[in-house]
């Protein structure tokens, strides 16, 4: 299911999952233009970080935020094609030593 976001979560007002916006500690280089992210390494963040939705303007925490449930895929169809297969009946007449 696409929610817009890979984790799964929605906003609790809004359901919507495109314009969540969590702040989260990045490592940044001091530059003299001001700061460079470190792109080598991921922001950090959890459930207690803040969120702000950017579409209906709701603000908390990403432990507020709504967990989309995820549909699990039909079961495999292989066990019911492996029950259906004939199997082979023993030929009694080549068993003769
Ligand atoms: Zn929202």
């Amino acid at each position: 299911m696409d929610v817009g976001n890979q984790y799964g979560y929605l906003c609790p007002n809004c359901e919507k999952g495109t314009d969540l916006l969590v702040t989260a500690n990045a490592e940044v280089l001091l530059t003299s233009a001001g700061t460079d992210i470190d792109s080598s390494t991921s922001p950090v963040w959890n459930s207690k970080s803040f969120v702000d939705c950017l579409s209906c303007g709701w603000a908390g925490t990403v432990g507020d935020l709504r967990q989309a449930s995820i549909k699990k895929e039909p079961a495999s169809e292989r066990a019911a094609e492996d029950s259906g297969k004939k199997k082979t009946p023993l030929d009694w007449r080549n068993h003769a030593g």
